[in-house]
């Protein structure tokens, strides 16, 4: 499929037109490019989008190696930079796209930030709060709630991720490998 193709009709004009299901499969297939970008950095893959009436406001993938900066998860990266395009640390009506479950330190971020749907699309087993490890959001906020939707290219993201930590075992393998040759 053409990425024209993927594209559903008068998203670009009104994303909120759309039923949601069409509209969270566009949108993640954008934070899944996010996640790509991390991959080619031989960063772990894992990439976030922000919606705000239809249209995507910020972008982030992750950078912790980069940035040596164990706060630089695709999802706080892409919060601030969505406060900084709509000038408010309050991003209420906004939608975060992610395509991996969030931790506890990103959905803490979410709650502050105050947006007003998470949607992700692969469970993190170790770390990942909205049932994986914790139910961060089973308990109701006393000030902001979240709606959670999990699932969305799960698939897609997943095999992303399973790819990536291959890649690393076998460069990990190869390299102490050539240590042992070498000594
Ligand atoms: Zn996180």
């Amino acid at each position: 499929m053409t990425e024209s193709e993927s594209q559903p009709t008068g998203l670009e004009r009104d994303g909120t037109s759309l039923p949601s299901s069409a509209a969270d499969l566009f949108f993640m297939r954008e934070a899944l490019k996010e996640a790509k970008k991390a991959f080619d950095k031989d960063e772990v893959p894992v990439g976030a989008i922000l919606v705000h009436n239809g249209r995507v406001i910020a972008r982030g993938h992750n950078q912790v190696e980069m940035l040596q900066d164990a706060t630089a998860h695709a999802e706080i990266l892409c919060l601030t930079s969505g406060s900084a395009a709509m000038k408010n640390w309050r991003l209420t009506g906004a939608t975060m796209y992610c395509t991996l479950e969030p931790c506890c330190m990103c959905a803490g971020a979410m709650l502050s930030s105050r947006i007003d749907r998470l949607v992700f699309a692969a469970p993190d087993l170790r770390v990942g709060v909205c049932g994986s490890w914790i139910d961060l959001f089973a308990k109701e906020h006393p000030i902001h709630s979240i709606e959670v939707v999990r699932g969305i290219l799960e698939e897609e993201s997943a095999a992303l991720l399973r790819e990536f930590f291959q890649a690393t075992r076998k460069k990990k393998k190869h390299e102490s490998r050539s240590v042992c040759a070498h000594q």
